[in-house]
């Protein structure tokens, strides 16, 4: 008789669209989960609970599926999986998802947040692999952070562990969207790096200053000088703090040339003095990480029993 496969589903949700892929364990303990099939979805606006169960059924096709994780852009009680905030999808705010989602599909669910799933996949099996102790940040419109030790994220007392997004790196700064005076990501977020290269003259987006930046145009110098240097003072903090094996950076701006990176990885080791500075290294796994990090923890919650009952 065949064993059956444990076939899980992880959805990474974003505020246009949900990644999702149907996965199985990993040939070896340890593996990465084999992806068996992938795809895309528009994000349900109303009605999201429904939206997500049709996303279920839509990856699994005629399979049986046997546990689902979801991903959400947002703060998410750790406990419980309900959704307490999402700038983006203001629908989820409040709803209980993991339980909503486990009574609608009478499955297993996890429901966690989108950079930490992320994190798990790249301390994992991306640019952290084999390391015990990762710090991975995502550089886009916010700035998401994850603390990785022993492929676990360390979520703190309350969720919250790891914005380093929120460590204030110009005291009595710009307006930060949580409304703190001049944290990172009021310098170094998209948004903050996009108003900074027009107030400088320049035109298009933060991957074509970040472009400009490389041919030595000297009014994006100026602009990437200022966020590459709030970026290495943040990080200097995380060391500080942290002392993490290594620091892992993606997300949009740290994927399209990877000169902010490089830059704030100079600027840390000039500025260093007790630290001792681990490798700052981009991430490996690009867009699809959120989504095989929720697989991973979805195989997790078919708990030790059902895993040693199909190896
Ligand atoms: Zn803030």
């Amino acid at each position: 008789m065949s064993v059956p496969v444990p076939l899980v589903i992880g959805l990474d949700v974003g505020g246009s669209s949900v990644k999702y892929v149907a996965a199985a364990l990993g040939s070896a303990p340890g593996d990465a989960p084999q992806v068996l099939r992938r795809g895309t979805l528009a994000t349900p606006g109303r009605r999201p609970v429904a939206g997500l169960v049709a996303a279920v059924a839509e990856a699994c096709g005629s399979d049986e599926v046997h546990a689902l994780a979801v991903s959400i852009p947002g703060l998410i009680d750790s406990g419980t999986g309900r959704v307490i905030r999402v700038a983006n999808l203001p629908e989820l705010d409040g709803v209980a998802l993991q339980e909503e989602l486990a009574s609608a599909l009478s499955l297993p669910v996890r429901v966690i947040n989108d950079g930490h799933a992320a994190a798990i996949a790249e301390a994992r099996w991306g640019s952290g692999q084999g390391r015990a102790d990762v710090f991975t940040l995502a550089l886009g419109t916010g700035i998401a952070g994850a603390h990785v030790l022993d492929g676990q994220v360390r979520v703190g007392a309350n969720g919250s562990a790891g914005e380093l997004g929120h460590v204030v790196v110009e005291p009595g700064g710009a307006r930060c969207s949580c409304g703190q005076l001049g944290c990172l990501e009021t310098i170094v977020g998209a948004p903050a790096l996009q108003a900074a290269w027009r107030d400088a003259g320049g035109s298009g987006s933060p991957v074509e200053l970040l472009r400009a930046f490389g041919d030595g145009d000297p009014r994006a110098v100026a602009v990437v000088e200022r966020a590459a240097s709030a970026l290495a003072d943040a990080i200097l903090t995380l060391l500080a703090l942290v002392d993490p094996g290594c620091v892992v950076i993606g997300g949009g701006l740290a994927s399209a040339p990877h000169r902010l990176v490089l830059r704030a990885a100079q600027l840390v080791a000039e500025r260093a003095s007790f630290h001792q500075v681990p490798p700052i290294l981009p991430a490996a796994l690009g867009r699809w990480a959120g989504a095989v990090g929720s697989a991973a923890t979805a195989l997790e919650c078919l708990g030790e029993d059902a895993l040693g009952a199909t190896r």
